[in-house]
Parts: C-alpha cells; structure tokens; sequence
C-alpha cells in the first residue's frame, strides 16, 4: 500500500482536469485493500478510482482517493464450449480484451478500446457495438467497506441495466470491488448487430476475432477522441429511453427522430442527435467543446476546469430540454 498526500489527480483522469485530492492511497493487493478497510480509509469522504474515465472532477476532492492497482488474469475454469477468467480489478480492460483475442475467447472483442479497468467495468456495465459487459459476467468479487468481508455478487445479483448496476445503487461505496469472473464462449459467434459493424465486415471473407477488434477499433478513432490527446470521459449523457407514446408525439414535430425500441413500451433516442438537432454540435466556451464527431462526447482541449465543463454541459442539457422536453441524465459520475 502506497499513500500520498495533496495529489494532483490530473494524469489519473481522462478529462484531465487538474484536480487534486488530500490523500491517495494504492492498494496493491487484496491484502491491502483489508489493511485500508483497517486504517480508516473508507471513513468520512472518499472515492475508489479505477483508470478515471467515467469521472467529472469538479474541484478538489477533499477526501481520500483509494485506487486499486493489483493485476492479474487467470483462467479458473474451462469446459469444451467455455472459459472461465478471473481478472483483478486494477487490470487494464484492454489488457483483457488482448488476452481474449489471444486464446480464442469470445465475447468481448466488440468492447475493444474501452478505457478504464477490469475493477469498475461492472459498475456501469459497460458497453458498446450491441454488446454489454453483463452478458459474459459471471460473478464480481469484492471486500465489503464497513468489515473487510469477501463477498461475492452472482450475476443476477448485480442487477444490470443500461449503464447500470448494484453497484452504482445500493451498493455505491459500501463495496470495493477486487476482482470479476468472467464466462467466454469458446464457440465462434460474433455480435454483429451494430450496423455501421456490420457493413464495415460484410466483404470480410474470414471473421476472426483480431479482424472485429481492428474493425471496432477503426470506427471508434474515426469519431471518438484520442484518450491522452483529447480530455474527454467518453458518452457524457446517457441515450434517454422514453414511453413509446410519448416518442410517437416527438416524431410528429420531429419525424426525423432516431429511434430503438426497447420492449413496446419504451423506445431510446439518440443523445447526440438531439444535441445536434438542439444545434448544440459546433459549441466551444474555451478550452470545452463538444466533440464535432461524437457530439455525445464533451471535450477538454486543454485546460478547463471542472466547474466550466459543469457550466458548459448544463448548457447543453438546457439547449435539449428547451427543444424537446427532454432532460439529459449524465453517464459521467460528477464529484
Ligand atoms: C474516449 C472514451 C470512450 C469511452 N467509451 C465507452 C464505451 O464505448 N462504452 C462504455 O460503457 N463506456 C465508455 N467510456 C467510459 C469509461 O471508459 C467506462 O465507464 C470505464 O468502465 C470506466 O473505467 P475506469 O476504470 O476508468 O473507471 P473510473 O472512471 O475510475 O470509475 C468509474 C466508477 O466506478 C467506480 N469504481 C471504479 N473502480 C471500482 C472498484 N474497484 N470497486 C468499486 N467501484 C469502482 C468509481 O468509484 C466510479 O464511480 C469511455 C470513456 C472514454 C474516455
């Protein structure tokens, strides 16, 4: 376990924003994450810290800053059709991602070039390209905050939703998470329901799971921004998922409208084109902007501060409500 004091979080943020934290702690092994349950770290103000890139910083956080760092993946179980792996918490997704590529594991080669760690990829189930994290979670394993329990989440148990889970609930800050176990099918199958995926592999004679990573891969650099050149946290708003009727009476002032039904009764809409359509696309108030490719992504082209990404991305949510009614619920943690 490692700790410093008056920290600056700016490299440990994928917004970079320079912010800075009274102490932060590294926890090296689990071990260590019982010792800090120990020594108090878990008491009065506090945040746990995977890679930092679902995270808003809006000034200095005045707490402690715990930040998981043990690595490791192992296979812990194997059938004819499936593989079971275990990856600690501090493993870097894309690390994971390489390791399934590598043995012919299936499953989530379309959430290529995620940033962020193994630890933090159940709290908001991740997801993209058609595919969330949900589907090949086993368990999340995890030490409970108040005792220093080993606890271990069944899939159902983790109640997934759309970028949702438990552990952004009920159990916010009442577990830290060591490690997840995940289930890969050994059985080729891909998950091409993405259309732009689709089309961009239809003349592809061999699909192999290094062709979908590059694919995936080449779609997100042509929109997204580049982590480490561009400070960003990726989706800054959540694609909202309204009553079918209530959309029915939108395309009527707005027949161009996207829409994706969920079940009949709920229909999602596209966040970024209602920020285009609420003319909010080529927006800049300083060093933040939104991204003219993704125009659900907010940027940080240099040095802004927390508090004027803050200001700016309620402009944005203000621009959307006033056109459509519609306020934008934020996929970023805000602190
Ligand atoms: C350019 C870019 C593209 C992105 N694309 C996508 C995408 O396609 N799909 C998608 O779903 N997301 C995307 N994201 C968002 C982000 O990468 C994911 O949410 C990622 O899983 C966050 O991982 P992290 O380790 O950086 O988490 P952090 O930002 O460090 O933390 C996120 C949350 O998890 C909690 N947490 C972290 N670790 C633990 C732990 N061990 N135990 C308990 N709680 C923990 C934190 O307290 C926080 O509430 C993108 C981000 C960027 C910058």
């Amino acid at each position: 376990m490692k700790q410093f004091s008056a920290f600056s979080l700016k490299s440990h943020n994928t917004f970079a924003v320079n912010a800075h934290c009274d102490s932060f702690v590294v926890l090296e092994s689990i071990g260590d994450v019982k010792k800090a349950v120990g020594e108090g770290c878990f008491v009065g103000k506090f945040l746990i810290l995977g890679g930092g890139s679902n995270i808003l910083f809006t000034s200095d956080f005045h707490g402690t800053v715990v930040h998981p760092a043990f690595c490791g993946i192992s296979l812990v179980g194997e059938t004819e059709k499936s593989a079971r792996v275990e990856a600690a918490a501090g493993e870097s997704w894309e690390d994971l991602v390489a390791y399934t590529v590598a043995n012919g594991y299936y499953g989530i080669e379309n959430l290529t070039g995620i940033p962020g760690n193994v630890g933090s990829c159940p709290v908001q189930n991740i997801g993209a390209y058609g595919v969330e994290v949900k589907d090949v979670i086993a368990e999340v394993r995890a030490v409970k905050l108040d005792t220093g329990e080993q606890v271990t989440f069944s899939n159902p148990e983790c109640c997934f939703g759309y970028r949702d889970s438990i552990f952004k609930k009920a159990l916010k800050n009442k577990v830290l998470i060591t490690s997840v176990v995940f289930e890969f099918s050994k059985m080729k199958k891909f998950t091409l329901t993405y259309t732009p995926l689709k089309n961009a592999l239809q003349n592809c004679s061999e699909l192999s799971l290094a062709k979908v990573v590059e694919t995936v891969q080449s779609i997100r650099n042509s929109k997204l921004p580049q982590v480490g050149k561009v400070g960003s946290a990726g989706s800054f708003f959540k694609n909202p998922i309204l009553p079918a009727e209530s959309v029915v009476r939108l395309q009527q002032t707005y027949p161009e409208l996207q829409t994706y039904n969920i079940d009949g009764q709920l229909v999602k809409l596209s966040a970024a084109q209602l920020i285009d359509l609420a003319g909010c696309k080529s927006w800049r108030e300083g060093d933040v902007a939104v991204f003219p490719s993704q125009p659900l992504v907010i940027v940080n082209y240099g040095n802004a501060t927390g508090g004027e990404i803050v200001r700016f991305y309620e402009k944005v949510q203000q621009a959307v409500s006033d056109k459509f009614g519609i306020m934008l619920e934020t996929e970023v943690n805000i602190l």
